[in-house]
């Protein structure tokens, strides 16, 4: 059998495919010197906020900063409980304790990996002030049901879209459902720049008027600063960056759709838990995630065949060191706890071939043989 490396993400074969606009768009930052604000980042928020259906977008520094400008701006901090699922980046509870208030962990739903509605309801005190999504893997969590407790119980709603841009639930882009959107432009998300990048997504308003003010030192002009803000800004060069992949980003979730129903087709015969879409959502495929009993085994196997495999995370948050103080040790969270240990994200990227995705396949029917 032939040796082929398959990574988890390849963006050289992105940029091969992108190469001109990508190094035009560089050039006219550089011949404008307008590095910081300007035009390349005002046409991207606008572009953007188009692409996802909001009616504002303020680009900011990373996906992280964009969560903590978005509970700022919602005025959150010490004393103030906001709801995390517990299956999510740190980032998501992390941009919560910067700020001072606890993040409060809930599980997953008994289908797929989203918020568990009745954990958040549960969780709710009469310190809550605001719920975070999460989108988690490109799959839209159930915003129905989320948005109806918190919009009973007088709480916020951020969603957390750091991996779900042009994800949609009931026909809704996610990133144009809650009060506020945060989306990740790190390098290997489904839309990517060249470094760290972010953005808030939201209605036109006092909240995103907020955050466009805190992102750039509490400015209300050159001179003055109305608030305590944060140098949270996009860089222009970014901007440019992802302004020349955006119009390629509607093609690439529809390739990601292809691959991930070819890995559903040539893996159903199998002894593995593939993933599944919930009806009314429309997947981003960020990542393509199965579960296995021998979840170790199996990735272990994988990255010796030269497949870059991972795990989309192996530690719930309330397990974290960083986390587990505030939790209370009498919270179980069953569902997270289960699947963390049964997780494995296959390769998936637009670029992939399908002889790239053949021999994932077939490495993996290799490997079940085997046991
Ligand atoms: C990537 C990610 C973030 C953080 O984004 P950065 O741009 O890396 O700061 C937050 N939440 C989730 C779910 C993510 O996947």
């Amino acid at each position: 059998m032939t040796f082929l490396n398959v990574p988890l993400a390849d963006l050289k074969a992105q940029y091969a495919s992108v190469a001109v606009e990508i190094e035009d768009a560089i050039r006219r930052v550089i011949d404008s010197t307008r590095f910081i604000n300007g035009p390349e980042v005002t046409s991207f928020e606008d572009e953007f906020a188009v692409a996802v259906g909001a009616e504002r977008c303020v680009g900011v520094a990373s996906g992280t900063g964009a969560l903590m400008l978005a509970l700022k701006a919602c005025d959150i901090g010490v004393g103030d409980e906001v709801i995390v699922p517990s299956h999510t980046f740190a980032a998501t509870a992390e941009a919560v304790a910067v700020l001072g208030a606890t993040p409060i962990f809930v599980d997953i739903e008994a289908e797929g990996y989203g918020m568990d509605p009745d954990g958040f309801s549960a969780a709710i005190t009469d310190r809550t002030k605001a719920v975070i999504p999460v989108h988690i893997y490109g799959h839209p969590a159930d915003m129905t049901q989320i948005g109806a407790i918190a919009s009973a119980n007088g709480i916020f709603v951020i969603e957390d879209a750091a991996q779900a841009h042009l994800a949609k639930w009931d026909s809704t882009h996610c990133g144009s459902i809650g009060d506020l959107a945060c989306f990740s432009f790190f390098p290997g998300k489904n839309l990517g720049a060249y470094g760290d990048a972010g953005g808030v997504t939201g209605k036109s308003g006092e909240l995103i008027n907020r955050v466009r003010q805190l992102r750039d030192h509490g400015r209300s002009s050159k001179y003055v600063h109305e608030i305590v803000g944060y140098g949270e800004r996009l860089d222009a060069l970014q901007a440019a960056i992802l302004r020349a992949k955006l119009p390629h980003l509607d093609e690439w979730t529809k390739r990601r759709n292809l691959m991930a129903d070819r890995y559903r087709q040539g893996l159903v015969h199998l002894p593995l838990e593939l993933p599944s879409t919930k009806a009314g959502a429309y997947h981003a495929y960020h990542l393509f995630v199965l579960q296995t009993d021998r979840r170790d085994e199996f990735l272990k196997a994988l990255n010796e065949k030269g497949i870059g495999a991972g795990i989309h995370y192996p530690i719930p948050l309330h397990l974290q060191p960083a986390f587990k103080a505030q939790h209370s040790p009498h919270a179980a969270l069953p569902r997270v706890e289960r699947v963390a240990e049964r997780i494995c994200s296959l390769p998936l990227f637009p670029e992939m071939t399908e002889i790239q995705q053949d021999h994932v396949m077939n490495s993996i029917e290799e490997i079940l043989a085997g046991w």
